[in-house]
């Protein structure tokens, strides 16, 4: 009959649940809901499973369990046949095998005796077995995390409530509520280092178990750098699926480059969601500016919860003040706190740099903080501290270098040196300014961000290859910092 398979399959799925008991009902449901027969040959059953490490997974956990079954249903010399749907994306490895493509491949026997296996005959391919590095599951991998970063003294306040309620949810339950993968997202010196390097901390407390890792999304790029180099990007892959939890800080620098990294990421990404690991991302930019971030990454990130954390009112940067005093066991009276806290609203940073700057000028100088002093100094420190280089500056900068009247990139001329001071402008203002690309292009001649983005790369290229540029490049640089 033509839907034997099927039947047979349900079978041994009835079989498998019960003996797996409600108790491992989530095991059920990932390992062995995601399987699909599609045939039956003589006594040999032929299933779909959806990726390499699923199978062998399989194989690891479950083959006596597949093995007793398979034997109860279809006799004591049946046997099992995996087809393998290959991902796309494992990065490095040209891979041109079709989906499905099924290997012969004898399960019911000595499960790990043979392996790697071959999977077609045209593409030989290693399926790489996670389990090879011996120990590994149990090995305690360092976490990388901070622990002067913690929940406790992450004051909360409306700016950072949701974000900080998540991430408390989080760790409470990591990779099962539906906030995985978890966005945390602002400007810079918001909180979001501390506050995913906090969540990570209390998962550690609450889930000892959990392997929690921290990583910047830099240390990732050039570690899958390295493992290329050396050959071991299967190992860097397998390492990273056997996290629990994994933190990535500061995505955004992974736009508009490191495609390989994140094909690696994204391949990695996919296996921990669906084994349920929790996926903590930050980013100083929203999803939506993300621009030359990898499109089906970038929709992977808002699978779960997307959470900002704003710059803090008055009253919340009140706290942080007092908060990291008592930290530091040192008294403030409350009129110098008010004043820091009125005077530097930009962000959590800036804030604690100021207090710093005020501590370390009055134990210099052996001067009481008083009011008057933080006064002196607040104004000294916003001064120096808030040139902001704009957009504005930078076109007049350029201008000025090429002898162009500043309003003539604000033109529609297609002149070449008028285009060339439009689009050093724009490089300019996305490699020094935190506006995004859409804002760039429209103070730039109103211009969308893809011609911002072509202009920083035409730059970037003539940067390399072309003298004049070069040297005009450079120069306006350091006219900028000046
Ligand atoms: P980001 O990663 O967003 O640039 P950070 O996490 O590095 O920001 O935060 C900058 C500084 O401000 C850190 O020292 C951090 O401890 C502090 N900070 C930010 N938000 C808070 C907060 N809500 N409570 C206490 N400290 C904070
Ligand atoms: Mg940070």
């Amino acid at each position: 009959m033509a839907e034997d398979y099927k039947r047979v399959w349900t079978a041994c799925l009835d079989v498998i649940k019960d003996t797996l008991g409600p108790e491992n009902r989530k095991a059920y449901d990932t390992w062995f809901l995601p399987i699909v027969p599609i045939q039956l040959d003589g006594n040999t059953l032929i299933v779909q499973v959806p990726s390499p490490f699923f199978y062998e997974w399989l194989e690891e956990h479950y083959v006596d369990l597949l093995k007793r079954v398979i034997r109860m249903q279809l006799g004591p010399g049946a046997m099992l046949k995996y087809s393998i749907v290959m991902d796309q994306t494992i990065p490095s490895e040209p891979l041109r095998t079709t989906l499905p493509s099924s290997h012969n491949r004898r399960t019911t026997e000595n499960p790990l005796a043979d392996l790697p296996v071959n999977i077609n005959k045209d593409n030989v391919r290693e399926i790489p077995n996670p389990f090879v590095i011996p120990g590994m599951q149990k090995q305690r991998i360092p976490s990388q995390l901070s622990p002067n970063y913690t929940l406790e003294n992450f004051v909360e306040g409306d700016c950072n409530r949701l974000a900080r309620s998540a991430g408390y949810a989080v760790a409470e339950r990591p990779g099962t509520t539906s906030f995985n993968p978890l966005l945390l997202h602002s400007n810079v010196g918001l909180g979001k280092t501390h506050l995913a390097n906090a969540i990570g901390m209390k998962t550690k407390e609450l889930n000892p178990d959990k392997k929690v890792l921290y990583v910047t999304s830099e240390q990732f790029m050039q570690q899958y750098a390295e493992a290329g180099r050396a050959g071991t990007t299967n190992d860097f892959i397998h390492f990273y699926e056997l996290i629990d939890v994994l933190i990535v800080d500061d995505i955004q620098f992974w736009a508009g480059k490191a495609q390989k990294t994140q094909e690696a990421f994204f391949h990695i990404f996919n296996h921990l969601h669906q084994r349920n690991c929790q996926i903590i991302i930050t980013s100083d930019k929203a999803p939506s500016d993300l621009q030359g971030l990898e499109p089906r990454l970038l929709s992977r990130l808002k699978w779960g919860l997307n959470a900002d954390l704003q710059a803090p009112d008055v009253d919340t940067r009140k706290a942080i003040l007092r908060q990291k005093l008592q930290n530091d066991g040192i008294d403030m009276a409350d009129d110098i706190i008010e004043y820091i806290a009125y005077n530097i609203n930009t962000n959590v940073r800036e804030l604690e740099g100021a207090l710093i700057s005020l501590i370390a000028q009055s134990s210099l100088n052996r001067k009481q903080i008083t009011l008057d002093l933080t006064k002196q100094m607040i104004d000294k420190y916003i001064q120096s501290s808030t040139r902001e280089i704009t957009i504005e500056y930078i076109q007049k900068v350029v201008c000025d270098s090429l002898n162009l009247p500043v309003d003539s990139i604000q033109q529609t001329s297609r002149k070449r040196e008028i285009v060339q001071a439009r689009q050093l402008s724009m490089y300019f203002a996305k490699k020094i300014t935190k506006s995004s690309l859409a804002a760039i292009g429209m103070q730039c001649g109103n211009k969308d961000h893809a011609t911002v983005l072509h202009a920083c790369k035409t730059i970037e290229n003539l940067r390399q290859t072309d003298r004049h540029i070069r040297s005009l490049v450079d120069e306006l640089e350091k006219k900028l910092a000046e």
